[in-house]
C-alpha cells in the first residue's frame, strides 16, 4: 500500500468536497437573501430571525472549511492538531475538532 495512492485519492476527495461546500455556500447565501428580503408577517418574524442566525452561522462554518482546504490545514483538529477521521468529515464537512475535543467543547 503506497501513501502516494492515498494522497491522490485524498486530494480528489478534497476537490469534490470543495465543490460541494461551494455549492452549499451559494445555496445558503441565496436562502439568506430570501430570508432577509421577505418582509413577512410579524408572527413569523421570530422563526425567521432564528433561521437567519442559523444560516449565517452555517455560512461562516462553510467559508471557514473552504479556507482551511485552501491553506492545507483542513482535516486537522484545531485544538489538539490530530487528524479528524475522514468518516467524521464526510458526515460533518465543516468539523473543526476531532470527536474527543468536540465533546469537551460541548460541555
Ligand atoms: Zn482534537
Amino acid at each position: 500500500m503506497s501513501t502516494g495512492t492515498r494522497d491522490t485519492r485524498n486530494q480528489q476527495w478534497l476537490t469534490e468536497l470543495r465543490t460541494t461546500l461551494t455549492n452549499e455556500f451559494e445555496a445558503q447565501t441565496a436562502q439568506l437573501t430570501q430570508l432577509t428580503a421577505d418582509t413577512g408577517d410579524p408572527a413569523e418574524a421570530h422563526t425567521q430571525a432564528a433561521l437567519i442566525a442559523a444560516t449565517r452561522q452555517s455560512l461562516e462554518q462553510i467559508s471557514d472549511a473552504l479556507r482551511r482546504i485552501a491553506d492545507g490545514s483542513y482535516g486537522s483538529c484545531e485544538k489538539c492538531g490530530g487528524q479528524i477521521p475522514p468518516a467524521r468529515l464526510e458526515v460533518l464537512p465543516q468539523a473543526r475538532f476531532c470527536v474527543p475535543c468536540q465533546e469537551k467543547q460541548n460541555r
